[in-house]
């Protein structure tokens, strides 16, 4: 089990993380909207601006997912279930909590997950919802330094 002292630091360092990340989206809307907001009559910048857009969205999309898991993840810490497996219980290491703060799996579990996504893909399922991909998390890795 995780100490107090210890939830109040990965507490710290999810709601940090969710600062940026809601200023983040904050400043990608404004973008969107500022970009909407230029007229332009140049098909070529009309098709630079499409290209911004659909990458802006996606980026928000991505940043969505996060800031849904990282506000899970600072309800556990209130619950008093986080640092413990969502799926069979177990509690997450550590070294795996350090990297990733706001995963809910254990390293087996996910693992287990990643395969299940694989095969739900081949057959066109749904277990993306419940998926905590490794590699959706990308850009975290400066958790490790820390
Ligand atoms: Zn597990």
């Amino acid at each position: 089990m995780l100490s107090k002292k210890k939830l109040g630091d990965y507490k710290k360092i999810l709601q940090s993380r969710l600062g940026e990340l809601l200023n983040e989206a904050d400043r990608a809307v404004k973008d969107i909207s500022e970009t909407e907001s230029e007229t332009s009559s140049d098909p070529t910048d009309q098709a630079v601006q499409e290209l911004d857009r659909s990458r802006l969205l996606r980026f928000k999309d991505r940043e969505r997912k996060l800031i849904r898991k990282i506000e899970k993840a600072l309800n556990r810490i209130e619950e008093g279930t986080y640092g413990g497996c969502e799926a069979c219980g177990a509690p997450i290491s550590e070294a795996r909590l350090k990297a990733r703060p706001m995963t809910t799996l254990c390293i087996d579990c996910a693992t287990e997950m990643e395969s299940e996504e694989a095969k739900s893909k081949l057959f066109g399922g749904e277990i993306g919802e419940a998926y905590d991909s490794d590699g959706e998390e990308g850009g975290d890795e400066e958790a490790n330094t820390a």
